[in-house]
């Protein structure tokens, strides 16, 4: 999937002035963001798991290699096939040739956010394979042709009138009014789908390094299904989603699902340890894991990003955003929205292209405070806004071609009193026939990044040191008078 975050500004500008978008944003936080708070609440050692969970993800990131060694293996040991991906296009080759090669035609997918990033569903209908989304947001985004608007709700930005028309144009039916006849007009449409499919393709919420296994965390069963009718079932995960043990698995789903939904467990939470044995009545005839890096090892190089590698994408941070909940999903482009896609994206993506993302933050904390696992999301946001002001490269520095020449003759006039004052005289005599009642309240180009959201006080009359200068002196003449 092509990134497409230079056009942020653009996009959040339109997003905050369309009535439906904002209304439907409202739901974020009255839905996932209380829920999120009321689970917490109930969970008497709830700050002690999320302690956990962190040290699990720190110390998991800081074994990388020994643990994603130890998946494989016990992956193979189960009796399926591991391929690490160095990137995108090398996990759809994987995938594409193995469909090719067992006469897929028909691919059902699970919920993948890592298969967003891959763009595998442009691949496989590219090359003619049927291609369905299983997950009933993910499918009303696929009809409408969009991508992702949520870590975990894909089609939140969409009222109940567009799902009924993508649902009665896929069927060439009639419009159903009610949530519940659209649940049941989108599951007859996919019930066939299931029905002629050959292979499945989900994401994984969490390998898990002993088990030789992988995790998978979903309330609609679409999930479970994927993982046991198809012949073949293939897991796609980006490097990072790993947990040592059961034991710490268990640790995760609770702040997982507790963070994402507010839910203590989710309807249906999947193991999957390899294709079908001897004697078993249902599971694949192959399992295939997909291990991709796509430019995580240049976050685990990095030791100052390095944390936000242990994301567990739980959407919590995408809640608690001001930000987010105003400018949406598509705002941020790529896959990965909200305050961790921020961080993800300007790295994988690169900072020429998402250079806009670390200032889409208003710095608050809420993120913070909101993560199961206290990503510190602020302290790697200024971090970015520091690399994208200080970068060489004009492609990737987000500061123009103004500003660094007015910051340096700001700190030229800065430096000397009579600079100070002949500056500020200047300024004033500029800035007096755009300004009203003393303030430039509209748009002054060059700084117009500044000025129209912003008011700014034009310089005054006289300063303060001569102001003040002037009052003693009057001061001292009076007194000599007396
Ligand atoms: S950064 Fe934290 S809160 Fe945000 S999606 Fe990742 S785990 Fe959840």
């Amino acid at each position: 999937m092509k990134p497409v975050t230079k056009n942020f500004r653009d996009t959040a500008a339109s997003t905050m002035s369309d009535p439906n978008i904002q209304a439907a944003l409202e739901n974020v936080y009255n839905n996932f963001f209380k829920a999120r708070i009321a689970a917490g609440a109930a969970t008497d050692n709830w700050e002690e798991l999320r302690t956990r969970g962190k040290a699990i993800k720190d110390h998991s990131i800081a074994n990388l290699d020994f643990y994603l060694d130890m998946l494989a293996t016990n992956v193979e040991r189960n009796g399926g096939r591991v391929f690490f991906a160095k990137d995108a296009d090398e996990a759809n080759r994987y995938v594409l040739d193995l469909a090719r090669e067992s006469n897929v035609r028909t691919v059902i997918k699970s919920k993948s956010m890592v298969s967003e990033e891959m763009g595998l569903n442009h691949v496989l209908t590219g090359a003619g394979i049927e291609t369905v989304e299983t997950d009933l947001g993910e499918y009303i985004i696929q009809l409408a042709g969009e991508t992702p608007y949520h870590l975990i709700a894909p089609a939140i930005h969409k009222q109940k009138s567009d799902v009924s028309d993508l649902l009665a144009a896929k069927s060439g039916g009639d419009r159903k009014e009610d949530a519940e006849a659209l649940t049941m007009q989108a599951r007859e449409q996919l019930r066939a789908v299931f029905q002629r499919a050959d292979m499945s393709i989900t994401g994984v919420n969490f390998g898990v390094a002993e088990a030789g296994g992988i995790a998978l965390v979903t309330n609609e069963g679409n999930g479970r299904m994927a993982t046991s009718v198809p012949r073949i079932h293939v897991a796609v995960m980006g490097m990072e989603k790993i947990v040592p043990s059961i034991r710490d698995l268990s640790t995760m789903l609770r702040i997982l699902i507790r963070s994402a939904t507010g839910q203590r467990i989710s309807t249906y939470v999947t193991m999957v340890n390899g294709p079908r044995r001897a004697g078993e009545e249902d599971g694949p005839e192959e399992f295939h894991l997909v291990i991709m890096d796509n430019g995580r090892s240049k976050l685990l190089a990095d030791t100052t990003l390095r944390e936000s590698l242990n994301c567990i994408r739980c959407g919590a941070c995408l809640n608690a955003c001001p930000v987010y909940r105003k400018v949406g999903g598509h705002s941020y482009g790529w896959v990965y929205p909200g305050p961790i896609g921020a961080i993800v994206s300007p790295v994988l993506t690169g900072l020429k292209d998402a250079k806009d993302l670390p200032f889409a933050s208003s710095l608050c904390g809420a993120c913070h405070d909101a993560c199961p696992v206290k990503i510190n999301i602020p302290r790697m946001l200024l971090e970015l806004r520091g690399r994208v002001v200080e970068s060489d490269d004009p492609t990737e520095n987000a500061r123009g071609r103004w500003e660094p020449l007015i910051w340096k003759g700001w700190k030229w006039g800065m430096m000397d009193r009579k600079r100070f004052d002949r500056g500020a005289r200047l300024g004033r005599a500029a800035g007096g026939p755009l300004a009203n009642e003393g303030w430039l309240n509209r748009s002054v180009p060059p700084i117009t990044g500044w000025t129209s959201s912003r008011d700014f006080p034009l310089p005054a009359k006289k300063s303060f040191v001569n102001r003040f200068a002037k009052r003693s002196e009057e001061t001292s003449e009076r007194s000599t008078d007396e």
